[in-house]
């Protein structure tokens, strides 16, 4: 099967062209003018852009109380071709024997997207260290570990995220932490709740800036010290931002990403009457305007690297979900649904507003996030012998975010009611149409696991 995509105006990371793309059965084989002598399918991209489908570094199927696979047709419909998927750890598991655990039950034969995994530390043992020279072999190069969520099997001890760090780095695994102090967390909550502050915006009151740029700080010093790369999954407030950058500038291997959501909605959500505010909690919690404004201009900078959708749709949604913190703020279950609507918040608030350029967006999108995660060059851009992942886009068209034309499974939106501009009018998965117009025309189990390589991008320059 030949196909070609004519006359589109392709957007990369760096540049913008009229051209044709020729795909022969997976893979893009030319790219150039007057191509298509012999295709089988012609499509006239006259007036659309042409971009790589989306690489979302940070998605949650089947963790954290989430819904699984099931829903991955809401990327592919969102324009977003692969995922990278947090496989928890259950305790007694290796990092291999859980994300393999987590594919074959979970992802197999259901995915819609293509996927990889991060290994996320559940269960930190000495084995977790010598494994995790041999993540690699097994297709895992990035090793997630929280700082935060005292209590639960989830936070590490920083001598364990020291340990990793001197270890990771023999093997190109990137280091990726959640930073949050989990310590000043747990105390704020107790107070807040036997104050009698237990809505959902005292959320955001027990996990302010501080307690991020806190943990931020002391990762970038573990790092330091250990002579590591690492990565700051979603930086959330200016503080944590700067830290970031400044050590960045200062030559060392640090860096970060955000989230649509902090990008988007400001903390004034979580105030919303009749407990809809719940609908927007999520760790580290939404910002306040100011936050939302310099992270855009971290983005457009190249200070912050990839934007994320931390998708996390909880099962229960908001009424048998959200809902269990009514009375306590500390037990609504955290996470938004989001992997849908990165692209469109992306187009709309970023380069629709000209905060970012149409190339920033296509690089925090899909080429640098496929970097990060070792999938480029594979993944993450139009070029010849790259997978033919392929988002046909209407800048044109107009609507609204809503939870009626959401594929994500649960009974909310977080940006519900937003306007969007623009949207994925077509959508290619290794050279098959998979979306069309808001809608999912691919099957269950499209998608492939993707095995990620070692020394991503994080490692770029790293000399031990
Ligand atoms: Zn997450």
């Amino acid at each position: 099967m030949r196909l070609l995509i004519k006359n589109g105006t392709i957007i990369s990371a760096e540049s913008e062209y009229v051209a044709d793309i020729l795909i022969e059965g997976e893979k893009i084989t030319a790219i150039g003018t007057g191509l298509g002598n012999g295709a089988d399918e012609v499509i006239d991209a006259s007036g659309k852009y042409v971009f790589p489908g989306g690489v979302d570094e940070h998605v949650h199927y089947g963790s954290f109380g989430s819904l699984t696979f099931e829903t991955t047709n809401a990327a592919v419909v969102g324009g977003t071709t692969t995922i990278v998927d947090f496989a928890p750890q259950p305790k007694g598991l290796s990092i291999k024997e859980s994300v393999k655990k987590h594919n074959e039950t979970l992802a197999e034969g259901i995915a819609m997207a293509d996927y990889s995994f991060h290994g996320m530390v559940m269960d930190p043992t000495e084995d977790l260290i010598e494994e995790i020279l041999t993540l690699p072999e097994a297709g895992i190069s990035t090793l997630k570990f929280f700082m935060a969520y005292k209590g639960s099997p989830f936070m590490v001890e920083d001598d364990i995220i020291f340990k990793a760090l001197q270890v990771a780095k023999k093997a190109g695994v990137t280091i990726m932490v959640h930073a949050e102090n989990g310590e000043i967390v747990d105390i704020l909550q107790k107070q807040l709740i036997a104050e009698g502050k237990t809505d959902p915006i005292y959320h955001a009151a027990s996990r302010p800036p501080l307690v991020e740029a806190e943990a931020t700080a002391r990762a970038i010093y573990l790092a330091e010290l250990a002579n590591s790369p690492l990565f700051v999954v979603h930086v959330t407030c200016k503080e944590s931002m700067e830290l970031v950058r400044d050590t960045y500038m200062r030559g060392l291997p640090v860096y970060g990403e955000t989230c649509t959501h902090y990008l988007t909605l400001t903390e004034d959500n979580l105030a919303k009457p009749n407990f809809e505010g719940a609908k927007y909690v999520c760790s580290p919690p939404i910002r306040p305007q100011e936050h939302l404004d310099a992270l855009w201009e971290a983005l457009s900078r190249g200070w912050l690297l990839a934007v994320g959708s931390d998708h996390c749709a909880n099962e229960g949604g908001f009424e048998n979900d959200k809902k269990k913190g009514i009375d306590d703020f500390t037990k609504i279950p955290n996470g938004c649904p989001g992997v849908q609507d990165r692209l469109a918040l992306l187009w709309t608030y970023g380069v629709e507003t000209e905060k970012i350029t149409p190339q920033k967006f296509v690089d925090i999108f899909a080429t640098t996030p496929a970097k990060v995660c070792g999938l480029f060059p594979r993944k993450g851009q139009i070029a010849v012998g790259s997978d033919a992942d392929i988002v046909i886009f209407d800048p044109n068209w107009k609507g609204t975010i809503t939870v009626k034309d959401s594929y994500h499974g649960s009974d909310y939106n977080s940006f519900e009611g937003m306007d969007q501009i623009g949207r994925a009018e077509k959508v290619f998965l290794r050279g098959r149409l998979t979306a069309e117009n808001g809608k999912f025309v691919g099957e269950k189990g499209q998608g492939k696991y993707i095995k990620m390589k070692p020394f991503g991008l994080c490692y770029d320059n790293f000399k031990e």
